[in-house]
């Protein structure tokens, strides 16, 4: 087999100490990614390849693959120039006119440097072939990588969605709701090297099962960029309706989110999570105001990350097409927040009211109920959805 897929690493070559476990890592996620192909994967200190049957097919799926900065389909030839020529007019395309040649010379025992290289393949090329040099605008740029175990070379790069390998940086508690922001705030978290867990909060009869469905929809769909999400499944009507018998109209939402925020806390020691991560954006609502962040933050001593905190949502929507997640999101299935929305929340809460309020009933016991209560789903696929959308 002549042809395989090259791996170049994305931002962790530049973290030296930690390389080997940021490579280690990404092979790992490869391999839970493409479980089931037949691929064989070796690695070295700056690049990876694969080879398999498919690699067309394989090369797309590991776009979605953090911690990769470009997957390249190569082919691979001995070290003698001859070799290396027929190949490169076999895979140049010949509709296009100009060329240039790029060499990197991995093997410095390799005797020829390599502009020498490249002006000598060049000219071969010029002899044997129409092409017309272009070093600054060529149509096809084609990269000749020499390495002690083989020459690979190629003319085509695909863009890798760089970022760091999923789990370098432990594990976070996505908050998860059938919205725009939240996948997308995953999305970014994963990208940073965070493994996360999806918690989403249901109050049924006031959810519908299918707003239960879009949200394990959007996790099959963020479940592509990680490979092992697991769903947690808060029952929380029982927190929705007494809040709502208990407390001021205007307070529901604030003091419904402090208790959503301690739930998460307690929840995510549970699971080993580190942070708490979740769609919010500054002023998009009532309860994204600065105050009402205060308020409800107030409840935990854990980091909560808010990768979409400065994004307008325009540019929420842009990533949320980009990752695929989008078109699920606008399902308009309600989940627990739009339900119990009062006509008027306040927009300038104050803790001590909060905590006033809260007085009125004793909700350490509904949150122990809730926490003893909650339903896992694992082994997420976009095709277990389709139809029940
Ligand atoms: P999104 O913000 O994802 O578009 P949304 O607009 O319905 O969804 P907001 O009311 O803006 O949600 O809530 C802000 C954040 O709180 C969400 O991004 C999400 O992280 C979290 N959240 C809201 N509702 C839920 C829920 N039912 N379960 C889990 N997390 C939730
Ligand atoms: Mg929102």
């Amino acid at each position: 087999m002549d042809k395989l897929i090259l791996i170049k690493y994305g931002e962790l070559t530049t973290k030296k100490d930690n390389r080997n476990f940021f490579i280690n890592t990404l092979e790992k996620n490869i391999k839970t990614l493409l479980e089931g192909e037949n691929i064989k994967i070796t690695k070295d200190r700056v690049r990876m390849y694969i080879t398999c049957e498919n690699v067309e097919a394989i090369a797309k799926k590991l776009q979605k693959v953090f911690g990769i900065y470009s997957i390249v389909i190569c082919h691979k030839v001995n070290n003698n120039i001859k070799d290396v020529l027929a190949k490169a007019l076999e895979i140049m395309d010949h509709s296009k006119q100009t060329f240039k040649v790029v060499t990197n010379r991995a093997d410095k025992t390799f005797n020829i440097p390599s502009m020498d290289y490249s002006r000598q393949l060049g000219s071969l090329i010029l002899q044997n072939s129409n092409f017309k040099v272009d070093v600054h605008h060529p149509d096809i740029t084609l990269t000749v990588e020499i390495r002690n175990n083989g020459t690979f070379i190629y003319t085509n790069e695909l863009e890798g969605s760089k970022g760091y390998p999923v789990g370098i940086q432990g594990k976070g508690l996505l908050m998860l709701s059938g919205g725009i922001d939240s996948p997308v705030a995953g999305y970014l978290t994963l990208k940073r090297g965070v493994d996360i867990e999806c918690l989403y909060f249901e109050s049924p009869p006031h959810t519908s099962i299918e707003a239960k469905n879009k949200v394990l929809a959007l996790a099959s769909i963020l479940n592509q960029y990680s490979g092992h999400i697991k769903v947690h499944i808060v029952p929380f009507t029982e927190i929705q309706e007494t809040i709502f018998k208990k407390c001021p109209d205007t307070y529901m939402i604030t003091i419904m989110r402090r208790m959503m925020y301690r739930i998460a806390e307690k929840y995510s020691e549970k699971i080993g999570a580190k942070i708490i991560i979740n769609g919010e954006s500054i002023g998009q609502v009532a309860s994204q105001t600065l105050s009402s962040m205060v308020c409800i933050n107030a409840v935990t001593s854990k980091p909560v990350i808010r990768p979409v905190a400065c994004y307008d949502k325009l540019e929420i929507i842009n990533i949320a097409q980009k990752i695929g997640t989008y078109e699920t999101s606008i399902l308009p299935f309600e989940d627990c927040c739009t339900i119990f929305v009062p006509k008027h929340p306040v927009i300038n809460p104050v803790l001590a009211n909060c905590v006033a309020y809260e007085k009125n009933f004793d909700y350490d016991d509904l949150i122990e109920k809730c926490l003893n209560n909650i339903e896992v789903i694992d082994n997420l696929n976009p095709s277990q959805f389709e139809e029940l959308l």
